[in-house]
């Protein structure tokens, strides 16, 4: 796979069996995630909070969200039934290190009746320096954080509001915020071995420029992956789309960022944003197969 070609030997080695990370990877071991956590730290004018974060997965559905004992059961479940299950990811509804009980419980659970299993988690990186400790005593494979700026002037543009202290801070100074956390997460994990992956939303308009900037930073911080995602638009997914008409990005233009920003770091371009509880192969999704009743009816 000549996208992983320019790793050092110790992160290929790594990623080649990891389905998020290598198309022909994805072919061959599976992955799921879970979605365990309700609760978002920040507003971003992309998100409608009926349905999952747009962090990782595909926006405009709902996952099922489970308990961590639901999720813990889930993940056995699967992983008795699909061979191939490698990793289990957390993400969503809402963002996971906001909700950090129910998280590291299931990942807790999951390290102690599943060692087998890798396990990832995505954020937008708010809640993440206060989180590095605890992470890095699971079996955490990678974790992904969603940048979409490193200017707080666009990211006010992006971001109406954090949730930070008890307090609601909005406008260029909660991006600030926002855009610092994320980049002090990305060092200390970096310092602590954990490989980081960074998700960029691509919004024409707005952050299409700067994502090559955001692309050379966080490269020159150690993140080993960047994965550029379009801003999916759909009519009913809410307030971005519909009341301020943003539009997402045609393919091209996808394809022209990615390659703009390739010349300075690895670029996934096989990820098909799954939905935040899908089940199986790339461009498969078993998760029908394994909902809650059917679990407890497999019992
Ligand atoms: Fe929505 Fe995810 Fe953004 Fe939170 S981080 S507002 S859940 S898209
Ligand atoms: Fe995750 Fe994307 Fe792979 Fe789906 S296709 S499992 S969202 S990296």
């Amino acid at each position: 796979n000549d996208q992983m070609s320019d790793l050092p030997d110790a992160i290929r080695e790594k990623v080649q069996n990891h389905p998020c990370y290598s198309e022909e990877a994805h072919h061959y071991f599976a992955r799921m995630h879970v979605a365990v956590a309700p609760a978002c730290n920040i507003q971003c004018h992309y998100c409608n909070r009926k349905y999952d974060c747009s962090n990782e997965s595909r926006p405009g559905v709902v996952s099922e969200l489970l308990t961590p004992e639901q999720a813990i059961k889930k993940t056995k479940a699967v992983a008795a039934n699909i061979p191939q299950m490698t990793v289990l990811g957390i993400a969503g509804p809402g963002d996971p290190l906001a909700n950090p009980e129910r998280t590291f419980e299931t990942f807790r659970g999951l390290s102690e009746e599943a060692p087998d299993i890798k396990l990832c988690v995505s954020t937008n990186g708010l809640a993440l320096p206060e989180s590095v400790e605890e992470l890095s005593k699971h079996n955490i494979d990678h974790v992904t954080i969603t940048i979409n700026c490193v200017d707080p002037k666009i990211g006010a543009q992006i971001y109406p509001w954090i949730y930070w202290n008890n307090r609601r801070i909005r406008g260029e100074k909660g991006a600030a915020i926002l855009i610092e956390q994320q980049q002090k997460g990305l060092e200390m994990l970096v310092e602590r071995g954990i490989l980081v992956k960074v998700n960029s939303v691509m919004i024409p308009g707005v952050n299409d420029e700067h994502l090559k900037e955001v692309s050379r930073i966080v490269k020159s911080k150690g993140a080993f992956l960047h994965n550029v995602m379009p801003l999916i638009a759909e009519e009913e997914h809410g307030t971005f789309y519909g009341v301020m008409g943003q539009r997402g990005p045609e393919p091209e233009e996808l394809q022209d960022l990615q390659d703009d920003c390739a010349g300075d770091m690895n670029m996934m371009r096989h990820c098909r944003q799954c939905r935040a509880d899908a089940v199986g192969l790339l461009g498969e999704d078993r998760g029908e197969e394994f909902t809650l009743d059917k679990i407890e009816a497999m019992e």
